[in-house]
């Protein structure tokens, strides 16, 4: 059995290239039973990005409809959070949506803020030249000390933030290699991505993101199969998403997560729920082929 829903989608109203009417449509092809929008929520700062507090309105108002207008399949309205964002817009997060992402997509100063080179705000899954400057100008060219930093600036931004969802664990990974940080295989960048999944164990869902798959960026998801392995014995759950910013792409490379589940000893994976529950769990099948 395929698996037939996704929690992670982006549309127009951010930086998604498909209308959320375009992504129904492609999700009733594909025949998925729920299917969950996510565009990114509002930081302050890189509007190209993510919302204001004006656009999720708008936001809002349309996937709401839409949710109404909507009954072969059931349409959830969630919002991917930076963890950058205000207390403020945190709480209403979580008074208006059906439920949140946290993801970690830029490098902190050490006070908690954006950080920023030439005045460019530095992304951990932006440019790798930028993230290989940063590096060398304020961390002594050390890619396992910008690691430790990521970690533990997100770790600790999902214990405050309780998320529904803890979106692309390892996004730090998307540079590893294109700025020489560190070698993924090397044990001591493996046990610091560790020691941060374990501080925050029993908060959210996990997902299995296939999003830089799809764009050409990584060949296998977000996050690794030994960090997969270490939350299963945990006793952590977990979901495929595709991080969808091209309705094309929407559930590409499902049977490589799915096969990543059973190898780490995933018996059953949660999708978003076709009724009035949020979510639903089904078993994990070994696809052939
Ligand atoms: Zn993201
Ligand atoms: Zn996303």
């Amino acid at each position: 059995m395929r698996f037939l829903s996704n929690a992670h989608s982006h549309t127009i109203h951010c930086d998604g290239k498909n209308t959320a009417a375009e992504m129904i449509e492609k999700a009733r092809v594909l025949g998925f039973t729920s299917l969950g929008f996510t565009d990114h929520g509002e930081q302050g700062f890189e509007f190209a990005y993510s919302m204001d507090e004006a656009r999720e309105a708008a936001y809002l108002e349309e996937m709401r409809t839409l949710q109404q207008q909507t009954d072969d399949l059931r349409i959830w309205v969630g919002v991917e959070e930076d963890i950058i964002a205000s207390a403020e817009v945190k709480i209403r997060h979580r008074q208006q949506l059906d439920y949140v992402i946290s993801s970690s997509h830029y490098v902190h100063n050490p006070d908690g803020t954006p950080a920023q080179l030439n005045g460019e705000w530095v992304a951990i899954d932006g440019g790798s030249a930028m993230l290989r400057s940063y590096v060398d100008e304020r961390m002594d060219g050390d890619g396992l000390a910008l690691a430790k930093h990521y970690y533990d600036v997100f770790s600790a931004g999902i214990r405050q933030a309780k998320p529904d969802i803890i979106g692309h664990f390892d996004l730090i990974r998307k540079n590893a290699v294109k700025a020489n940080l560190f070698d993924e295989k090397d044990p001591a960048y493996r046990r610091i991505a560790l020691d941060a999944l374990e501080s925050v164990r029993g908060i959210g869902i996990l997902e299995i993101n296939t999003g830089a798959m799809a764009r050409g960026y990584m060949e296998t998801p977000y996050p690794t199969l030994e960090l997969l392995g270490a939350w299963r014995e945990m006793g952590g759950q977990v979901t495929i998403t595709s991080d969808c910013h091209n309705a094309e792409y929407l559930s590409f490379g499902f049977d490589t997560a799915m096969k990543m589940l059973c190898r780490a000893g995933y018996r059953r994976v949660l999708r978003l729920g076709s009724g009035d529950q949020l979510w639903q769990d089904e078993r994990v099948v070994l696809l052939r082929g």
